[in-house]
């Protein structure tokens, strides 16, 4: 749909209705209006121009409190679309799903580099009219299109400011694809958009505030306050992965020493094993390093439990900053959460304030692999469904 038209749906009361519906799905008219400040001949009316569009639809009656039973009110999971693209520092991914993540269609494209601002922004463009061409969800059903880019983000110009794995600056997305697309497009830093995601379709319930993890190629995260990201004043807030661990430690890319990046990546996992263990080659990976691991190697199961417990260090200084409800990990470093986890979560419940009954439960996403990409799509549907 166009830009204007998907403005047009938008409304305070229309997505306070519709979150309900989303949330509580069967509910009927009368529960919606007695679980918001909304009276019955508001939802009436708004539920009858939400079914008109599409998005909501009846199904079967309800349980009667009485009187006659109630028609119960649903999302149409298919009504629209959305695409969501996963770019950089190695490839372009995108996905086109459904309201509810379901992936219809998907392509990949590696990028080249050195690679331009254009060239970079062509790739993004093919990918997504390749997505939309093989798909047979006509256009005028997409919602817009949702950026999950690596690097420095200015989310309300959807700029892409600095991505250093690219070695690109000023790469104007928001722009380029509206004008290209003439559909809403959002733009997100990528470890933020992943904790949209994980909150939106992580299958977590409503959380007050929870905190997403990606351990990856770096370490990034994102606050989820109230199902919206938290991004601080100058849009840095959960660059944990520059957390200061040790001020002695070795120096990250960021210049200062001892960051938990310098500790819990693939990279340094395998950067460690290399200076510990005798016998380690120069060659050896962090995937390697899991492998050895898994194959009962005592001296690799030590690095994995080390790296536990410096990511345990660092949870603990967020859970004392932050207080979330939850912490939720992902990337490729939790493979090895065999390993892993357990140290984590020792280390935090030997140094966290929290009392026992009430501490931040630290797990592993379900999302898998594409968690970034249903970031990008989730970053659409907070548009739609969020009322504020
Ligand atoms: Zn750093």
């Amino acid at each position: 749909m166009q830009r204007g038209t998907f403005q047009q749906m938008k409304s305070v009361n229309k997505s306070i209705i519709l979150n309900k519906i989303r949330t509580s799905e069967p509910i009927s008219r009368a529960q919606i209006a007695k679980e918001t400040t909304l009276t019955p001949p508001t939802v009436s009316s708004i539920v009858k121009e939400l079914i008109v569009q599409g998005i909501v639809r009846e199904s079967e009656l309800g349980a009667s409190q009485g009187g006659r039973k109630p028609t119960m009110l649903l999302i149409d999971q298919t009504a629209f679309y959305v695409i969501g693209v996963d770019a950089g520092p190695e490839s372009v991914a995108c996905i086109l799903t459904d309201l509810s993540g379901e992936v219809i269609e998907r392509t990949a494209s590696k990028i080249n580099k050195p690679i331009t601002n254009e060239q970079f922004i062509a790739i993004m463009k093919e990918s997504i009219h390749q997505v939309m061409r093989s798909s047979s969800v006509s256009k005028d059903k997409l919602i817009g299109i949702g950026v999950a880019m690596h690097g420095v983000v200015e989310v309300e110009a959807g700029i892409s400011l600095i991505a250093p794995n690219l070695g690109l600056t000023n790469i104007p997305i928001k722009m380029e694809l509206e004008a290209e697309f003439n559909l809403i497009v959002q733009v997100e830093n990528d470890a933020r958009a992943m904790a949209l995601g994980e909150s939106w379709f992580g299958g977590h319930g409503e959380l007050e505030s929870m905190v997403a993890v990606n351990l990856g190629r770096g370490v990034g995260a994102g606050v989820v306050i109230k199902g919206k990201l938290y991004h601080g004043s100058q849009d840095i807030a959960g660059e944990l992965g520059h957390m200061t661990i040790d001020i002695h430690g070795d120096v990250c890319e960021c210049g200062n020493r001892g960051c938990l990046q310098t500790f819990a990546t693939g990279k340094a996992i395998a950067g460690r094993a290399r200076k510990e263990i005798n016998g380690a080659t120069e060659m050896l990976t962090g995937k390697d390093v899991f492998q050895h691991a898994l194959a009962g190697d005592e001296a690799y199961i030590k690095i994995l439990q080390e790296t536990g417990e410096m990511l345990g260090v660092g949870l603990t200084n967020l859970i004392h900053l932050i207080n979330p409800e939850k912490i939720v990990l992902g990337g490729g470093v939790t493979k090895s959460k065999k390993f892993i986890l357990p140290a984590v979560k020792q280390t935090i419940d030997q140094r966290v304030l929290t009392p026992v009954a009430k501490r931040t439960e630290v797990a592993i996403t379900n999302l898998g692999d594409d968690a970034t990409l249903l970031g990008a799509v989730s970053l659409l549907l907070v548009d739609l469904f969020d009322p504020l």
